[in-house]
């Protein structure tokens, strides 16, 4: 059941539509419009939680800069700043951190590691990991 955002009783009309094309709903106790969406914590962004949580996944993830997170999604069309998926990544990493910890495997008690002697040019290298 949708409910204000702000004293969380239930709207008491509908109010038309937003911009979207979204039910808007009016609180006349608190005298707001809000819609379905108005208590999510993507709320007041320009861009859909989609791509938001495409970007910080994105980030988060693989080794990518926010600059080639922005190329990546500019390749969708989709014209944002670094600063903006820096900013984003700020906001919603904690957040997801939090929303996924239930679902992350335990780290177990054994430990592996893959490793590999590599020839570069005149060089050596020792490359390791941890496999769990
Ligand atoms: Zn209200």
């Amino acid at each position: 059941m949708i409910t204000c955002p702000i004293c969380q009783r239930p709207p008491t009309k509908r109010d038309g539509r937003d911009h979207r094309g979204r039910q808007r709903y009016a609180c006349r106790p608190c005298d707001r419009d809000f819609t379905a969406g108005s208590s999510s914590i993507f709320a007041g962004y320009r861009w859909p939680a989609e791509v938001i949580l495409a970007a910080v996944r994105w980030y988060l993830r693989y080794p990518l800069s926010a600059r080639q997170v922005t190329e990546l999604l500019a390749e969708r069309g989709i014209d944002v700043s670094p600063r903006t998926v820096l900013t984003w990544a700020q906001n919603f990493a904690p957040q997801l951190a939090f929303a996924t910890g239930p679902y992350r495997r335990r780290i177990g008690r054994r430990w592996y590691v893959d490793e590999v002697f590599m020839f570069r040019g005149a060089g050596k290298r020792y490359l390791y990991r941890a496999v769990d």
